[in-house]
């Protein structure tokens, strides 16, 4: 029989370079930060270490540079147990790094540098295609470009895997992708922007699902999901969380989504069990460093 995986997830691989500062600089300006801090991140990579610490097989199809963050990054993506046979080399080209600026009241200014994730391509597509075919369900972001994500969708659903798309960072994306993703996961942000407008939770949701994907999941942070498909539009409560950092919440809600539904879930019952490991990453600082086991869930 040929190899199986829960999740194999097309994304990115960066280090999150995080300082706090005071206030931010003005142009032409210096001031001082704190200490350094690197984080393992990007949202493909988080997803993959998500998916892996709650007793997923997971992998991940994506680049790194020859560099040392890229190496800080194998070995977090390893240490998870990812399977990181189609995670490639660029050489010359730096790893994907978000410069990160945390205020006094912890709020964040991001800068991605994407790095070797620009580079990931069809042919790192058509090299993992036994890994993709393998896949019980393939999860996107659009961290990565949308040609390597539009290859891969169509050969998971060639292959008969469930394609997941988070459309995180928003950008427009073709009709036939749309229509692959079962679900489409977005927050109310990304939500608004593919409207192009406002709504509540569940009139986004609902419109969303009429406009192409089989199926819509809207996250609302603290309040929760909506899932909208042909069963019509239903809310989910996240369970209470006391926030200590919501960094990569989205990303531990959407792998834990796709792990559930790679092991058959329907999709209300997925989100309700996402919901719990999304309430349990907002709990801990960082993104990957907050992923909960199994055991760490709170109750629904
Ligand atoms: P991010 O971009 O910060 O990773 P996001 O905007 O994509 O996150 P959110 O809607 O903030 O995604 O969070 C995803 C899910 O995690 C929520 O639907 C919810 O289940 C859970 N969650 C997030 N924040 C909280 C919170 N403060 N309390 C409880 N659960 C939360």
């Amino acid at each position: 029989m040929s190899e199986r995986w829960d999740v194999v997830v097309v994304g990115s691989v960066n280090a999150d370079l995080v300082v706090g500062v005071d206030r931010r600089p003005a142009p032409g300006e210096t001031v001082l930060g704190s200490d350094l801090v690197v984080h393992p991140g990007g949202k493909g990579a988080n997803q993959a270490v998500a998916a892996a610490r709650l007793g997923g097989r997971a992998g991940i199809v994506g680049r790194v540079g020859d560099d040392g963050h890229g190496d800080l990054l194998r070995g977090a993506l390893a240490a998870d147990g990812v399977d990181l046979a189609h995670l490639a080399t660029t050489p010359g080209v730096p790893t994907g790094v978000a410069l990160i600026t945390i205020g006094p009241d912890g709020d964040n200014s991001i800068i991605v540098s994407p790095g070797a994730n620009a580079r990931l391509g069809p042919a790192d597509v058509e090299a993992a295609r036994a890994m993709i075919a393998g896949a019980s369900v393939v999860s996107f972001q659009l961290e990565v470009p949308l040609p390597a994500v539009e290859a891969a969708a169509r050969a998971a659903a060639e292959a008969g895997g469930r394609v997941v798309l988070n459309l995180s960072p928003p950008a427009p994306v073709p009709g036939e992708l749309l229509a692959l993703c079962d679900p489409l996961v977005v927050n109310e942000h990304e939500a608004a922007f593919l409207l192009d407008g406002a709504g509540d939770a569940g009139e986004l949701a609902a419109a969303l699902a009429g406009s192409g994907p089989r199926s819509v999941v809207v996250t609302l942070g603290a309040d929760g999901v909506v899932v909208a498909d042909g069963e019509g539009v239903t809310g989910i409560p996240s369970p209470k969380a006391d926030a200590v950092d919501t960094t990569g919440a989205g990303d531990a809600f959407t792998a834990a989504l796709c792990l559930r539904l790679a092991r058959g879930d329907a999709l209300r019952d997925a989100a309700r069990y996402a919901a719990r490991v999304g309430a349990a990453a907002v709990r801990k600082p960082g993104a990957q460093s907050s992923y909960p086991t199994p055991d760490e869930l709170p109750e629904p």
